[in-house]
């Protein structure tokens, strides 16, 4: 099967040639296995620090030489575990190939009937979860609060803005790279309003948007985004730090630490978290947005690119930019 391996450390921002495209024999199937062909994967911006030696983790950095992995959908060939049919959809954590061998006990059955397949490695899946976990467990939504979403026209931010709505925020303002992205935000995403981090310093558009504060800043940046966010909350507001893709990038300047005082003088909760120690929420969540999204009040964004060939540059397009909601590669087309 086709395989994207690491073909080496990338030295500063990764190039198309740290990875290689490869052939490789598949593993026979064994007990409790599954054979499955991947429909589509996902790029996720924390493969970004998998990719590195010494980056201090919360999951293994990829191998030199070795097969990229990451969250998949796929349907199952051939079956070798109870409960687990052919032809059944599993979604599982073998991408960057399009035939995998899979434990059953890594993977889990979805019901295409619920949603498209796609939306399972979506906003019903690891990237809404995200933005759900992050919304109601760290910054703890009200009913009433001012919320404000980075990266919101990105997977998970997409999904952030419009779920602060649904759970009750009174108002949503985002930001996004660009004047196209900032527009989709109200226009598509049914935002308040939206800040272009690319136009405007991101202080000065978030006091245009949310001239009387915000309560809860989901953290998908970092940077100087936190910075603004932490001038604009109100006493007693909550941060989600969710990511802080910004600083990926050794080029951005670091924001002094000195600008926590903010939290000190208006008693915020800054609260990290990582959504797989959340995984008690995921039956309530998926309920209410396989409903949210039949009812057509939750718009599921993708962004999808064609083929394991393209999943580098999807990748690395990913994190410049290039994606509205969701970075996907379709493996399969049939
Ligand atoms: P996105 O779909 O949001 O893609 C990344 C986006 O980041 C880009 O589209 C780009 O949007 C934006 N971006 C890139 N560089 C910068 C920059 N320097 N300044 C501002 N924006 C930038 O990715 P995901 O939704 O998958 O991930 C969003 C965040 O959530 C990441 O920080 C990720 O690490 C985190 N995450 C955390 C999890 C957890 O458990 N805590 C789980 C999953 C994700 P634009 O063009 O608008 O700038």
């Amino acid at each position: 099967t086709r395989v994207v391996t690491l073909a080496r450390r990338p030295a500063g921002a990764p190039q198309p040639a740290d990875f290689a495209l490869e052939e490789r024999a598949l593993p026979e199937l064994g007990p409790g296995q599954l054979l499955v062909r991947n429909a589509w994967m996902s790029v996720d911006p924390s493969m970004r620090g998998r990719l590195e030696e010494t980056e201090k983790h919360y999951t293994t950095n990829f191998r030199v030489g070795e097969p990229l992995d990451g969250s998949a959908l796929g349907r199952v060939l051939d079956s070798r575990a109870a409960g687990v049919p052919t032809g059944a959809w599993v979604r599982h954590r073998l991408g960057w190939r399009d035939v995998a061998v899979v434990d059953a006990a890594t993977a889990a059955v979805v019901d295409p009937g619920l949603a498209a397949p796609a939306d399972w490695l979506g906003v019903l899946g690891q990237t809404g979860f995200t933005a759900y976990v992050g919304l109601v467990r760290a910054a703890e939504l009200r009913a009433g609060d001012a919320v404000f979403v980075s990266a919101a026209a990105g997977a998970v931010g997409s999904a952030a803005g419009q779920l602060a709505r649904l759970l009750g925020a009174a108002s949503v303002v985002g930001s996004a790279g660009g004047a196209r992205k900032a527009a989709l935000l109200v226009d598509e995403l049914g935002l308040d309003g939206a800040v272009d981090h690319r136009a405007e310093r991101v202080r000065d558009g978030l006091a245009r948007v949310a001239p009387e504060g915000i309560d809860v800043y989901f953290d998908n940046v970092g940077g100087d985004h936190l910075v603004a966010a932490l001038e604009s909350l109100r006493q007693g507001g909550r941060v989600a730090l969710c990511g802080m893709i910004s600083q990926f990038d050794a080029e951005q300047r670091r924001p002094s630490i000195d600008h926590l005082i903010q939290a000190v003088l208006k008693r915020v909760t800054l609260r990290g978290f990582i959504v797989r120690d959340h995984e008690d929420l995921r039956p309530e969540f998926e309920r209410r947005v396989a409903g949210w999204l039949r009812s057509g009040e939750l718009v599921a964004k993708q962004t999808v690119a064609d083929d394991l060939g393209s999943a580098v540059t999807a990748f690395l397009g990913m994190l410049r930019g290039a994606n509205v909601g969701k970075m996907l590669v379709r493996l399969d087309p049939s």
